[in-house]
């Protein structure tokens, strides 16, 4: 029986918590042993959502030094963990702290890193997409275990099974040569209303906007829209027009709202793995060859800056 471990992140609003809990719910359906581990302050009160979505047994450090230093005491830790307690493989919720610790873990086991996972069949086998999500592969993990697999946000819904995990106090020695990379600040971006990833529905700009004052209009349209938000592509989050917070595909958000509304936007390979598993897709473009449509449930073919309007203005007539 495979004793599969789940590395968990402790604070609880943050994305890479929420997947912890998705990745639990997907890998309690695999069968054996499934334990997780939680390192940081919170680690004890994350260990009981852990115990409620699967996990048998928690691995629990309060200590700070893994919320004050980067991935190295995290990634020294977990190789004292594996060393004393062999699981066949660890699945990590694909967080930028996570790649992180996962790759310095791999260079102390000698282990097979598998990124970007969207299923995970059984402790050495994993599926991804590939070529912008056109094609889901399946990988077979080689090596030594544990196989480390970071899994995709959004991969599983996350659904609790009532249980209760053991939580094991641990204590790892973590060595001054693991605290060179300090967290010297944290910086949350405030925001209004559900966030991007909880969003029912997402109206997205890019850059057929035309100008970053433009956003207002999703903005007004998204307000009368109960459970949405606003989002957007990589053209203009590097162009400064807005947050990266806001920024959806490869290197933003993964999202899976009910509606999603691509406003000017191409429809760029590297946007659509973001926003591809939407369940209807909405989008306007002025270019009816614009890739976008391929993937679209109803296509606008039209001047955003137009149409949008037109379309909050029917919002709130029907709204009265
Ligand atoms: C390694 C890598 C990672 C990347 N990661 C991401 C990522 O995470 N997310 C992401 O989004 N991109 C990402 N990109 C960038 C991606 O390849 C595209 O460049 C980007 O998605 C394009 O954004 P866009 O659709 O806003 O702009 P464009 O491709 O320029 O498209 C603008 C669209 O607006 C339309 N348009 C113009 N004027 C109007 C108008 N008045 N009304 C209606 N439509 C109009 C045009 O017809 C066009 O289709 C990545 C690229 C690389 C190389």
């Amino acid at each position: 029986m495979a004793k599969i471990w789940v590395f968990g992140e402790t604070t609880p609003d943050s994305t890479g918590f929420k997947t912890t809990l998705e990745i639990l719910t997907g890998a309690r359906e695999l069968g054996g042993t499934l334990e997780a581990v939680a390192l940081g302050p919170g680690a004890a009160e994350a260990a009981k959502a852990f115990g409620e979505h699967g996990a048998q047994n928690v691995y629990v450090s309060e200590d700070a030094v893994f919320s004050d230093f980067i991935a190295e005491p995290a990634a020294a830790a977990l190789a004292q963990l594996v060393a004393e307690h062999q699981p066949n493989a660890i699945l990590f919720p694909f967080t930028y702290d996570a790649r992180d610790i996962a790759a310095r873990l791999a260079a102390k086991t000698g282990s097979t890193v598998m990124s970007n996972a969207t299923q995970i069949a059984d402790e050495k086998t994993a599926r991804t997409q590939i070529f912008g999500g056109t094609q889901v592969v399946t990988v077979s993990l080689e090596g030594n275990d544990p196989k480390l697999v970071l899994v995709r946000p959004k991969a599983y819904e996350a659904s609790p099974s009532g249980g209760t995990a053991n939580v094991v106090t641990v204590t790892v020695n973590v060595g001054d040569e693991t605290k060179r990379a300090k967290r010297v600040q944290k910086h949350e971006v405030e925001a209004t209303g559900p966030k991007l990833e909880d969003a029912q529905v997402i109206v997205s700009g890019g850059r057929g906007l035309q100008d970053p004052s433009n956003f207002k209009l999703l903005e007004e349209l998204a307000a009368l829209i109960p459970h949405s938000a606003v989002g957007a592509t990589r053209a203009v989050v590097d162009a400064g027009w807005v947050p990266y917070a806001m920024q959806i595909g490869q290197t933003g958000k993964t999202v899976k709202p009910k509606v999603y509304i691509a406003v000017g936007i191409s429809g760029a390979t590297q946007h659509i793995v973001g926003m591809k598993s939407s369940d209807r897709i909405i989008a306007i473009n002025k270019d009816s060859e614009a890739p976008i449509f391929q993937l679209a449930d109803l296509g606008v073919v039209g001047d955003a800056l137009k149409v949008v309007p037109k379309l909050t203005d029917e919002v709130k007539t029907r709204k009265g």
